[in-house]
């Protein structure tokens, strides 16, 4: 795999950062993850205005333009030859010579970028639904900004699996913020869309603005407001979003089936739609 390093296209094998690299000593970056489908970025201006917010809340300082970016992001995908998968985005405070709290003044940061190949279109687990546990969000309390302090989310997976599930819906004060990775929807028995409003409790997911947008679209009454593991029991369908998942359909939770424990129609018609949309508009 060829990977871009701080203005060089290389091996993977020859991209080399500092043990002193302030990603690496205090999580001290930001990243995003872009779709590709067809060889094509998926809702990309979306994630690099996110990936802008998360820098402004941490001071940090992108050394490059979006336009810039997205070129890269783009070389990136020819370079190997992505036809379908994601591109990873990593930017970090850069070393800063030693171990300090402090910010560091000029030090340069540091951009990584990666392909990853996926199934996005043809997966088992869109098709069939996945099954998730409930668990306490034990998480930080910026969860808006997209650090890669992500030790309490592989836990969270790691425990689901464990627990022969496929997933964790994480819960706090009695509501469910969002998944280890996604966010997460209920359909209730009336067919409100529900998902958590948007505030530092969970990361303001791109797939799910654009999913919102098409659901009203739809006309699908939507509620963003929190809910309760029981009231997810109770509803019709549940599922998540997100830009490795587009959406998965959540077919139990702690065991308890949603809905009749197939796949439902709003999580399969949403996804259809995004993946349709993205198919015409990604670049
Ligand atoms: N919530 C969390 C905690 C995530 O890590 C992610 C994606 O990585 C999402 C939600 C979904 O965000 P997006 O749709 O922008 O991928």
């Amino acid at each position: 795999r060829i990977v871009y390093l701080n203005g060089k296209y290389i091996s993977e094998s020859d991209a080399k950062i500092s043990i002193f690299d302030r990603g690496f000593l205090f999580a001290d970056a930001v990243y995003e993850v872009t779709a590709v489908l067809d060889g094509k970025l998926v809702d990309n201006a979306g994630h690099l205005a996110r990936l802008k917010r998360s820098c402004g809340e941490l001071d940090l300082e992108l050394p490059v333009t979006t336009e810039k970016l997205t070129s890269i992001q783009k070389e990136l995908v020819k370079l190997n030859n992505l036809k379908e998968g994601g591109i990873y985005l990593q930017l970090s405070r850069g070393n800063a010579g030693d171990r300090d709290f402090a910010y560091p003044v000029d030090t340069k940061p540091t951009l990584v970028l990666f392909t990853q190949v996926r199934s996005l279109l043809e997966c088992p687990k869109a098709k069939n639904g996945i099954k998730v546990i409930s668990l306490p969000d034990i998480r930080w309390k910026r969860r808006d900004i997209k650090t890669v302090g992500l030790l309490a989310s592989c836990m969270a997976k790691q425990a689901a699996l464990s627990a022969g599930a496929d997933d964790a819906w994480l819960v706090e004060d009695s509501y469910v913020t969002e998944g280890s990775a996604n966010n997460a929807y209920i359909v209730t028995a009336e067919g409100t869309l529900v998902t958590h409003h948007l505030s530092n409790d969970i990361l303001h997911g791109i797939t799910r603005k654009s999913l919102l947008q098409l659901a009203e679209e739809a006309g699908i009454q939507i509620e963003e407001r929190r809910f309760t593991i029981e009231e997810a029991c109770e509803a019709r369908e549940a599922f998540v979003s997100s830009a490795t998942t587009f959406v998965w359909p959540v077919i139990s939770i702690d065991d308890y089936q949603i809905g009749d424990g197939k796949p439902g129609p709003v999580a399969g018609m949403l996804r259809k739609i995004y993946i349709d949309i993205a198919l015409s508009t990604a670049d």
